[in-house]
C-alpha cells in the first residue's frame, strides 16, 4: 500500500503536525522537530511528546511513515573543523528529538565541502558523521537524501550514496530517500528512462536501503542541477512518471513526501497520487 503525504507545518509545536498531516487526507508525513534555521532550540516538553505521541496513535497514523527532516544549517561535511563540530551536535540532537517522539528515521541532505576539499574528502566526513551521531542513539535511521548538486551540494550521483553508506559501520541504521525533482535535476531521466534510472539506483545502492521518497515535480530541466520544486504533473517530470511510480509496488509501505510549493492543493495531489495507485 501507498503511504502518501506531505512536509506538514510544526507550527506552534511538534504536536501540530499529525493535526495538519490528518486535515489533507495524508497517512504519511514530514516536518521539522525544530525550528529549522536556528541552530539551538528548545528542549521538547514533556506535553509536546505526549500529545505528539497521542495524537499520531488516535489518527491512526504509523511512526514509520514519519520522516522527519533536520535543520538546513547542518552540514556534515563541512570542511572546517569547529563547524563539523557544530553541525555534528546540532544532528545528534535532532537524532534525540526523534527518539524522544518515537520516530525511527531522520532525513538529511549530506552535505556541501565549499570548493575548499574534495568530493571524497567531503563523503568520508559525511560518513564519519552518521558513525558518530549513530554511535550516541539508537532506533533512529539516518536517510540520506540525493540532491540536484547544486553549488557545491554532494549526494547527486548515486554513487555519492554508495561511498557513504559502504563508510557507515551499523548499516542497518542507514538509508536513503530519492528527491524525484533532484534526481532530475541532477540528470537522471525519471520521465523517458524509468526502468534504467531504477535499475541503475538498484545496482549501485540498492532498494533494501530505499526507506522514502520526496516527490517532487521540477521547474528546471534534465540536468540542471537547480533545485526548484513543481507542483506534480506541473514540471519538466511531467504526470506519467507519477502515474507509473504510485502503480510500483518496489514503493509500497514507505513515506512518499510531497514538498510541492503550492501547500492549497495538497489535499488535490494526494488524492490525485492516491488514484493512480
Ligand atoms: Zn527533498
Ligand atoms: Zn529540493
Amino acid at each position: 500500500m501507498k503511504r502518501i503525504g506531505a512536509h506538514v507545518s510544526a507550527g506552534g509545536g511538534v504536536e501540530n503536525a499529525p493535526v495538519n498531516a490528518v486535515g489533507i487526507g495524508a497517512d504519511a508525513f514530514a516536518l521539522f522537530t525544530k525550528n529549522q534555521r536556528q541552530w539551538v532550540a528548545k528542549a521538547l516538553t514533556d506535553d509536546s511528546i505526549n500529545l505528539f505521541k497521542g495524537r499520531v496513535k488516535e489518527s491512526g497514523l504509523e511512526t514509520r511513515y514519519i520522516l522527519p527532516h533536520d535543520s538546513y544549517l547542518i552540514n556534515l561535511g563541512h570542511p572546517d573543523p569547529e563547524a563539523i563540530a557544530k553541525s555534528r551536535d546540532a544532528f545528534i540532537d535532532e537524532m534525540k528529538r526523534c527518539e524522544q517522539l518515537g520516530l525511527q528515521l531522520l532525513n538529511f541532505h549530506p552535505g556541501s565541502h565549499l570548493n575548499k576539499i574534495t568530493v571524497e574528502e567531503c563523503l568520508d566526513r559525511v560518513a564519519e558523521s552518521i558513525n558518530i551521531a549513530l554511535g550516541q542513539t539508537s532506533g533512529v535511521t539516518a536517510v540520506i537524501e540525493n540532491t540536484a548538486g547544486q553549488g557545491s551540494n554532494i549526494g547527486n550521483r548515486w554513487e555519492h550514496l554508495r561511498y557513504i553508506i559502504d563508510r557507515v559501520d551499523d548499516k542497518s541504521r542507514v538509508g536513503v530517500c530519492i528527491d524525484t525533482c533532484h534526481a532530475f535535476a541532477a540528470g537522471y531521466d525519471l520521465a523517458d528512462h524509468y526502468d534504467e534510472t531504477f535499475d541503475e539506483f538498484d545496482n549501485i545502492v540498492g532498494f533494501s536501503y530505499l526507506r522514502a521518497f520526496h516527490l517532487n515535480d521540477t521547474k528546471k530541466p534534465l540536468g540542471s542541477r537547480v533545485d526548484r520544486h513543481e507542483s506534480i504533473g506541473r514540471g519538466c517530470i511531467g504526470i506519467d512518471f507519477f502515474k507509473r511510480l504510485m502503480a510500483d509496488p518496489r514503493f509500497d509501505d514507505m513515506p512518499l513526501i510531497l514538498e510541492t510549493p503550492d501547500e492549497s492543493i495538497w489535499p488535490e495531489e494526494i488524492a490525485l497520487l492516491r488514484s493512480f495507485c
